[in-house]
């Protein structure tokens, strides 16, 4: 595998690929690497001539400046796993190589979907995520992109933001990996204690609560009950939410057929940590 730290040296790189018939798969992280991030690049592997992961903690995403300070760097540890799955090109910038001094920002018009959800609860987060992937995508120029479903919302930014800038990209969402207990696999996760790691299943059980007992009608009841499972688990929650899943519009009744996606966001202690399951998909 190849590290890359400078843009230059990176186009220049890519640029002995151009004009081959070589597909470009582009795995974009924050590092912090897990099992997660890994099947994306597995997938990538499978499907790509060359495979290029990023690795950049981007500031412009977080609301919360407490939670970059303590975004865990994981960096030799990295290394390792994307040697090991296969990565051809590991492209690492320092933020000043991402956003030099002067540099423009572009607006996003995202809409709808950065009003709801994870865009109510965590303003400009969208725009600083599509701000980063905007510019690597222009970087890396690949023909596929890998998300992964854990970050659903994030998914759906991205799709639309690539529709109007990479029209001709593919967007491939993997599946959220998870632990054996059931909890979703997040960067965020090793800042949990052991104990809390055992609380922390409880977002994913809830969620498998939703799934098996939703009924169609109205929705108010199982959202109040999975609530109150967080609660008593002793999360502060953001939100419950069940929404249709091709435009997040919140949902009060579901009518048996539309696809849908449940939503959860909860605290516990300092850390934040979202997971979905859809529903009828
Ligand atoms: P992050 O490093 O958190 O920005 O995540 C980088 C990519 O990995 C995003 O597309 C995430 O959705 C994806 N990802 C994070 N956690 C998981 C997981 N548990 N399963 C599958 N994909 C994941």
């Amino acid at each position: 595998m190849i590290i890359v730290k400078k843009i230059n040296d990176i186009k220049k790189l890519l640029g002995a690929t151009a004009g081959k018939d070589v597909k470009r798969g582009f795995v974009p992280t924050m590092g912090a690497l897990h099992a997660g991030h890994i099947s994306l690049i597995k997938q990538a592997r499978v499907d790509a001539g060359l495979v290029i992961c990023s690795i950049f903690v981007n500031p412009t995403q977080f609301n919360d400046p407490k939670d970059f300070e303590k975004y865990p760097v994981t960096a030799d540890a990295d290394i390792y796993l994307l040697e090991q799955a296969g990565c051809d090109i590991l492209f690492m910038p320092p933020v000043e190589e991402m956003y030099p001094a002067g540099s423009k920002k572009i607006h996003f018009d995202l809409g709808f979907i950065e009003t709801v959800l994870e865009g109510k609860y965590r303003p400009g987060h969208f725009q600083g995520v599509c701000q980063v992937v905007h510019r690597l995508l222009d970087i890396v120029m690949p023909d596929k992109l890998y998300l992964g479903q854990k970050d659903f919302q994030q998914c759906m930014v991205i799709k639309k933001m690539a529709g109007m800038y990479f029209p001709s990209l593919q967007v491939i969402v993997c599946a959220t990996q998870r632990e054996s207990s059931g909890l979703a696999m997040s960067s965020r996760n090793q800042r949990l204690s052991d104990q809390q790691k055992q609380q922390a299943v409880t977002i994913f059980t809830t969620l498998q609560y939703i799934k098996t007992h939703i009924q169609p009608g109205a929705l108010t009841d199982i959202q109040q009950t999975a609530w109150h499972f967080l609660e008593t688990s002793g999360f502060s929650v953001d939100y419950v939410a069940i929404a249709a899943a091709n435009s997040l519009n919140p949902l009060d009744n579901w009518d048996g057929q539309e696809k849908i996606v449940a939503l959860i966001a909860a605290f516990l202690g300092e850390v934040r940590l979202i997971d979905n399951i859809t529903i009828n998909y």
